[in-house]
């Protein structure tokens, strides 16, 4: 038994809590049209962080269907 194994699958979920966190904060889902780049941003006319193209599709966290 790996002290360590537990540390790093609780490191994994810390990371998991924190992208959920800021997706809750953000709640705008970015998808490039361009490059195909995807983030979660706060701003419901981004630019890509990935090519700076601004033919993004921002889509609303709570528009997305169940499942
Ligand atoms: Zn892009």
């Amino acid at each position: 038994m790996s002290s360590e194994n537990f540390n790093k699958n609780d490191e994994l979920i810390r990371q998991w809590q924190e992208k959920i966190k800021v997706a809750d904060r953000n709640n705008i889902f970015c998808h490039c049209r361009f490059c195909g780049y995807e983030w979660v941003d706060s701003d419901l006319k981004p630019i890509c962080k990935s090519c700076g193209s601004k033919d993004v599709e921002s889509i609303s966290c709570w528009q997305f269907p169940d499942g």
